[in-house]
């Protein structure tokens, strides 16, 4: 608590009469988020902050002439709704070519994209950015659009376009985007021949044809190579045309602090311009990320000094800033684990794995959608043996044995940046007293990522009890659940991530392991790696880690839509369909709403400040229609906000044709 705080505190215990709150709220249902105190049924605010949490004749009592009194009977209320990893300059919906997150076949897309390019009347050669493509479901080709490359070449054969996948990770071009491929400052174009070339370090992150050709998909760095257009992700310029819509949207949805999971410095003005205008209506954490790939020396070596020397520069600048904090460094230690089933051969997921992915052979229905009836190709084999030694011709190959000879050799994926640049970057921010967020998603990259901590942490005594976060976490090793809890490590998950969808898993489990087909039955075996092990929420809080939650928006959807992360928390299903893992994995409503209040302030470093309804602290609540504590687990993502408070001040009403709310008062 900061000294201020704690003489405004005293002042208001020591002389209630003389500072009657501006505010009293009574409600039956008050969840505070406090340990010493739980629940409520009466609150009081001045001065923006809480001033008493207790019973209805004892707040009554402090009532002045002005105080203004919410009677709001039985009526759920929440703390401010913390997002400890969202990108909110991606929530708004802005005039751009967005495939909205639909699956959409091939033949679609392009004629979508053909839209956009008459829509925005492009001249030739101008880029065009597709936003929000789901690259696990749909994309089914047909004969006239047998890859996403072709498919884009028909959707506009004069300009590079690129499909923006909603997870931030993955992409697809077309030919004329490939074209501009460059290293060093020349431009070679990416083809067959440069990838065994000037691009072979990109090789895992390119999805190939048949022929060896690129079929389009490029994911992660490799994008880069196309030109600062083909990362483009966030439009800080148009966001800035009305950045008030984020914090709108941010209120709307019950949220009043949120860690900005990987903003870059130019980004910063946004939330500069909403504080100066008095629209900045959330607590503001930002977590600073710098590429160590980008931000380089000559030698192309990580200039670690420049982005601890940025880093620190811009935490002190904002260290004091009413809102704002820049405490926290982003860095990713993987991508994300989808291959992609639908190409020929298929692509291996990219992040890395602590065992070697398998080759699935797969097959396609009669909608184009990807099949698999358990059949793998063995590297081990005689035939696969002969394959690597003298590189048949793919069409030959295929028909004699079934699949394409680049089956035969295997892959584990990789780490986002070599190891060595992973542990430094780590040990150097921690040691200049920087809090880490880092992204992390597979096995291996999850050891990774406790491996650094752990090391840094080891080098720095004093930095023990820094809330480091690692995020996603898709698949955790037990052995390294047993040490993230073992740590205290902070955990950002999105819950709505947790659930079975027989489409999305094809893309992902049968490349981890043996599966037999691809139902429910074969994708989900109880007792298998990855169905013990992806997302395991409640096994990391047993074993003593602290769960925060984030979105992720707008990854998947803009909607950062809490009471749907809640519910994929509690239920780790969706829509009536199967729930993933075991029971034991999921959370209680209590444990979920924890994690989006209290502990989602502790993970920022800011709890003395928000995340609970307690004496002091800055005054952020939430009320909603539907109880999330008692209401059917399978419901919660009904829950609607019917109002946000920050700072003691309404900044969001719903409209009343919400539901039950507004309500009289
Ligand atoms: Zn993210």
């Amino acid at each position: 608590m900061s000294p201020l705080i704690r003489l405004l505190a005293f002042a208001m215990l020591a002389t209630p009469a003389v500072a009657a709150p501006d505010l009293i709220v009574l409600s039956n249902n008050i969840t505070t988020s406090d340990d010493a105190q739980p629940s409520a049924q009466a609150f009081a605010v001045t001065g923006g902050r809480f001033s008493y949490v207790g019973d209805e004749a004892g707040a009554l009592r402090l009532a002045g002439p002005r105080t203004k009194v919410l009677r709001l009977g039985t009526r759920r209320v929440l703390p401010g709704l913390v997002d400890a990893h969202i990108h909110p300059l991606g929530i708004v919906d802005l005039d751009q070519c967005d495939l909205g997150s639909k699956p959409q076949t091939l033949t679609e897309i392009a004629g979508i994209v053909r839209g956009c390019v008459a829509r925005y009347k492009l001249k030739p050669g101008e880029w065009l950015n597709v936003q929000q493509w789901n690259y696990t479901n749909g994309n089914q080709p047909d004969d006239d659009n047998p890859t996403l490359r072709a498919a884009l070449v028909r959707g506009a054969p004069a300009n590079p376009v690129q499909l923006l996948g909603n997870d931030g990770h993955h992409g697809a071009f077309n030919s004329a985007a490939l074209k501009l491929a460059a290293a060093n400052g020349q431009t070679f174009g990416l083809s067959r021949a440069t990838l065994a070339g000037q691009f072979a370090r990109y090789r895992e992150l390119i999805g190939v044809d048949a022929q060896g050709e690129p079929s389009g998909g490029v994911n992660e760095s490799a994008r880069a190579t196309m030109g600062k257009s083909a990362l483009a992700i966030i439009d800080v310029a148009a966001v800035m045309k009305a950045p008030e819509r984020v914090t709108q949207r941010l209120n709307s949805v019950g949220i009043t602090a949120f860690l900005d999971a990987a903003a870059e410095p130019d980004s910063f003005a946004v939330y500069d311009t909403l504080e100066a205008r008095g629209q900045l209506t959330a607590h503001t954490s930002l977590a600073q990320f710098y590429d160590p790939d980008v931000v380089a020396r000559a030698d192309g070596t990580p200039d670690f000094d420049r982005m601890v020397a940025d880093s620190v520069r811009w935490r002190d600048h904002y260290a004091h800033d009413p809102l704002i904090r820049a405490d926290t460094v982003k860095l990713f230690a993987d991508g994300v684990m989808e291959g992609n089933p639908l190409a020929v051969p298929p692509t291996l997921p990219n992040s890395p794995s602590l065992t070697a992915y398998l080759q699935p052979v797969f097959g396609r229905d009669a909608h184009g959608r990807a099949t698999f009836a358990g059949r793998y190709v063995d590297p081990a084999s005689p035939v696969c043996a002969a394959a690597r030694q003298a590189a048949p011709d793919p069409a030959v190959f295929m028909r004699a044995n079934g699949f394409h000879p680049a089956q035969c050799l295997t892959g584990s994926g990789r780490l986002q940046h070599p190891r060595p640049v992973i542990m430094e970057f780590v040990r150097r921010m921690h040691a200049a007293g920087l809090t880490l967020h880092i992204h992390a998603i597979n096995d291996a990259a999850v050891r990774t990522a406790v491996d650094a901590l752990e090391a840094a942490r080891a080098g720095d005594p004093t930095g023990a009890g820094r809330p480091d976060t690692i995020a996603h976490l898709q698949l955790v090793h037990p052995d390294d659940i047993a040490r993230i809890g073992r740590d205290h490590l902070f955990l950002a998950m999105t819950y709505s991530w947790t659930y079975t969808d027989p489409e999305y898993d094809l893309s992902v489990v049968p490349f981890v392991q043996r599966v037999k087909g691809d139902g429910y039955a074969a994708l989900h075996a109880a007792d298998s790696y990855y169905e013990r092990h992806a997302y395991p929420a409640g096994s990391l809080k047993a074993a003593g880690a602290t769960l925060v939650a984030g979105s992720d928006a707008p990854v998947f959807t803009r909607d950062p839509q809490p009471f749907v992360n809640m519910m994929g928390a509690v239920t780790r299903a969706t829509g009536g369909t199967p729930a993933l893992g075991p029971a034991s994995e999921r959370l209680t409503a209590t444990d979920v709403i924890r994690a989006y209040t209290i502990d989602g302030a502790r993970s920022l470093g800011r709890e003395t400040d928000f995340g609970s309804i307690a004496v002091g602290k800055s005054a952020d609540f939430v009320i909603v229609d539907t109880d999330p504590l008692s209401v059917a687990p399978n419901r919660l993502d009904k829950v609607r906000v019917c109002e946000t408070w920050f700072q003691g001040r309404s900044v969001y009403r719903a409209e009343s044709s919400v539901s039950t709310c507004p309500f009289a008062r």
